[in-house]
């Protein structure tokens, strides 16, 4: 408990165990935490008086060292093609950003893990803003909770509006690994979300010891941002690869995959990059890298953003691309663009970043700017 501190407990990023740890701390039943769980995930409370199920003595000491807060809306917008992308507030005081993306029988919604992100891969714009901080377990869970609030008002299927969670908006949540995982733990908690574990698919650019460490804690579905069939190109590109090799990278994966106890596969994403991974020798080094992999892949044609250097393939050489790896046995979508209007496409999320890292100073001077 951080009472003592005088910062009151952030109890929307408590999971399961975590609460029933807290509740027998008070000397309460840990089965409280069931009756909690849907006040605060189910029912959207947002202060502790209104869980009527609960004592009062229970309320007021919750009251004193806990709050309930999500966070806060600072804008909103929708796209022609039914996307929607909100502007958070973090509790550092940037913002970052949330995406929703309707598909006919599916809702995804794509949530932040970081205010920035420390990685800087070079085709991503979230990195060109350097880094903030981590989101706390309860900005994050609490993203999926605002969603489903703004989605659902004016429908009586609460929860099954969100499907689908990716933790593929601002940053890098294998770095963020405390928070992200009891956030998981609630999307896929009947008492929280009740979102199946395939269907929250957390996306690393290749922290390999963060992949080990979710194995031995969680089951969800794991993708990684491969963008290169070899590691030269892959350094440029994702420079973690310089501390992570693609070889260590799929072995974490194959690893990932074997402690499941189930068949599973690994999603692959590529992000395409004209005339610098889309040619048909990078094709056909992916197929062979890829041979006996688990995997579906993933490609996603660039989406640009203000000062990128790279353009986006031609639909053309994209569809060239895909049907390569068809040939060659594998499961290939790309990933089509959404949102772009709005900017809430791949890599085009940038919320307003306090950057720490002094990474914009850098990128304005070899700009010109
Ligand atoms: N840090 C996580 C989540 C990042 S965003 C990760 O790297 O997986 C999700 C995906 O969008 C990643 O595969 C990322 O590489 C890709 N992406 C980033 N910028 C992009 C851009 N401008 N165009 C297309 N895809 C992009």
């Amino acid at each position: 408990m951080t009472a003592d501190t005088g910062e009151k407990l952030d109890l929307l990023g408590y999971d399961r165990s975590a609460l029933e740890a807290l509740l027998t701390q008070l000397g309460e039943k840990p089965y409280r935490a069931q009756q909690i769980l849907k006040w605060l995930h189910h029912r959207f409370v947002d202060s502790f008086d209104e869980m009527t199920d609960i004592s009062r003595t229970l309320r007021s000491t919750l009251a004193e060292i806990a709050e309930i807060r999500e966070p806060r809306i600072l804008q909103e917008k929708q796209s022609a093609d039914g996307t929607r992308k909100w502007l958070l507030e973090a509790r550092s005081g940037s913002a970052f950003e949330m995406v929703f993306i309707p598909e006919a029988g599916r809702g995804t919604l794509c949530v932040s893990s970081q205010v920035g992100c420390a990685l800087d891969c070079s085709f991503c714009s979230t990195g060109k803003q350097g880094f903030n901080s981590n989101l706390g377990a309860g900005e994050i869970i609490g993203q999926v909770r605002v969603a489903v609030k703004a989605l659902t008002a004016a429908r009586d299927d609460r929860n099954r509006v969100v499907t689908n969670v990716v933790f593929m908006g601002m940053g890098e949540p294998l770095l963020n690994f405390d928070n992200v995982l009891p956030a998981a733990r609630l999307m896929m908690d009947d008492l929280g979300y009740g979102i199946s574990k395939r269907k929250v698919t957390i996306s690393t650019a290749g922290v390999v010891p963060g992949i080990r460490r979710l194995a031995a804690h969680t089951d969800t579905a794991l993708a990684i941002s491969l963008h290169a069939p070899n590691d030269a190109l892959r350094d440029t590109l994702v420079p973690i690869n310089r501390k992570y090799p693609i070889a260590e990278l799929l072995d974490a994966c194959r690893e990932y995959l074997a402690g499941l106890g189930e068949k599973r596969t690994i999603t692959v994403e590529y992000t395409l990059l004209d005339g610098v991974n889309d040619q048909p020798v990078h094709a056909a080094q992916l197929a062979e890298l890829l041979q006996g992999f688990a995997c579906k892949i993933n490609l996603i044609p660039f989406n640009p953003f203000p000062g990128s250097n790279y353009r986006r393939p031609s639909g053309i050489s994209v569809r060239a691309f895909q049907e390569r790896l068809v040939a060659a046995g594998y499961s290939t979508m790309v990933r089509t663009t959404r949102g772009d209007d709005i900017d809430a496409a791949c890599g085009q999320l940038v919320g307003s970043v306090h950057d720490r890292t002094r990474r914009q100073e850098r990128y304005r001077k070899i700009a010109g700017a």
